[in-house]
């Protein structure tokens, strides 16, 4: 499926050209196949398709080609085999672990993971005799000493939510394949336009498309990337549990994935300057970047990322040891332009509240033990004008008595 040309394009070129459909009418734009299934020009040619001796489309659930148009190119853009898409993040990463794992598997995985990636782990996966140890996604140690006979699948997010911790790439792949096992990556905070992990020996990249590769909020959809053979197993496994992509989001992501790399490197610019700004706030306490020379794995970080996102989080100072929401919430609340929301890949800037929302159902001691305080407030900073961001954030410093510097 990889066309070579297309493979020594840049990311850029590969996000504008590749995987368009020629059609008759020599439309320039991206074709949208809004239909369900397929015809056949005779009884014969019909069962030859259903025979798989003849390629073709036969029903959307199966493939279509608007659908396979954006795995194409998403696949190149990243560099693996083959994509598949999926009707969400989280329809592509509950597939990986059905399609490629057994009863008696053992997967490792970073417990700073997206929320619902933890109750697949604790509710479904269990269910099933799959056993999940959840280690520190920074310390390499724990990650080696997680590691049975039977573990099958390492699975991280890096950069992490909302804490911007950084697992190494690299490592991990290489503890993986002494193992026998296969390193999962969820790129959705980086994109291929920031971060390859392919390059760095992944064997499987995740994505909520959702996210930045819609990049204005406006569909749900996901996609699994990864070799030839792993991805026929999980193209198998959505015609059949039916978990496909609809061609119309697809359509949006083709289009969303031709702005990505200028949308990663704005968002990162402008998530720079607010990070940089925030840090010398009165009443800010900390702030959470890998951007930040002193952040612990900054060097990793430049290493293996072209830049640095826009996903960071910041404590606020507060009388009662982390333990009290009330400032983060009037610091949210005094906020204009910022939507509160949890959402994040957007445009528009986004400001949550973790503890209550997206760790809202993490236990109290487990909050605590990573990091996710009570005054503790995310946002994923978006492509507005920075210097009026800055001058929304200074409403939320002055919610707290504090006066902001420029
Ligand atoms: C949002 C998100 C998901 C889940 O994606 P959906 O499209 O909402 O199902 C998975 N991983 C990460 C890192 C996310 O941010």
């Amino acid at each position: 499926m990889t066309d070579p040309d297309h493979a020594g394009w840049n990311t850029d070129t590969q996000a504008i050209r590749t995987g368009q459909l020629p059609t008759e009418e020599q439309a320039h734009s991206e074709a949208l196949f809004l239909t369900s299934s397929f015809t056949y020009d005779s009884a014969a040619q019909a069962a030859a398709r259903f025979a798989g001796d003849e390629p073709g489309n036969i029903y959307s659930r199966f493939t279509n080609p608007t659908v396979r148009s954006f795995e194409q190119r998403l696949a190149v853009m990243e560099g693996g085999e083959r994509a598949v898409a999926f009707s969400s993040g989280m329809a592509a990463i509950t597939a990986t672990f059905l399609a490629l794992l057994a009863p008696g598997d053992h997967v490792v995985s970073s417990r700073s993971v997206f929320g619902t990636t933890n109750v697949v782990f604790d509710k479904y996966l269990k269910k099933f005799g799959i056993d999940v140890t959840l280690v520190d996604l920074a310390d390499p140690e724990q990650w080696r000493a997680a590691m049975t006979d039977e573990t099958k699948l390492l699975y991280m997010e890096t950069p992490s939510n909302p804490l911007n911790e950084i697992g190494d790439i690299a490592a991990l792949a290489r503890l993986a394949h002494e193992y026998d096992a296969e390193l999962v990556v969820d790129n959705c905070f980086c994109t291929p336009a920031l971060q390859k992990p392919f390059d760095l020996g992944a064997d499987i990249v995740i994505h909520s498309a959702t996210k930045y590769l819609d990049g204005q909020g406006r569909c749900v959809g996901g996609a699994a990337v990864g070799s030839h053979d792993r991805m026929e197993e999980l193209h198998g496994f959505v015609r059949s549990a039916g978990s496909c992509m609809s061609p119309f989001n697809a359509w949006v992501f083709l289009k969303g994935l031709e702005t990505l790399g200028l949308r990663m490197r704005a968002h990162s610019e402008n998530a720079r300057q607010i990070a940089e700004w925030l840090r010398h706030q009165p009443g800010v306490r900390r702030v959470h970047y890998a951007g930040f020379d002193d952040h612990p794995q900054h060097e990793l970080a430049a290493r293996q990322q072209h830049d640095y996102g826009a996903v960071l989080a910041f404590e606020l100072e507060d009388s009662q040891r982390r333990a009290d929401r009330q400032a983060a919430w009037r610091f949210i609340d005094a906020t204009e332009i910022f939507s509160i929301t949890a959402n994040l890949g957007d445009v528009k800037s986004t400001i949550t509240h973790p503890a209550s929302t997206t760790h809202g159902r993490v236990p109290d001691d487990e909050k605590q033990r990573s990091g996710i305080f009570e005054n503790l407030v995310r946002i994923a900073v978006g492509l507005e004008d920075v210097d009026d961001l800055k001058r929304d954030l200074a409403r939320g410093i002055a919610a707290l008595g504090g006066e902001a510097r420029s």
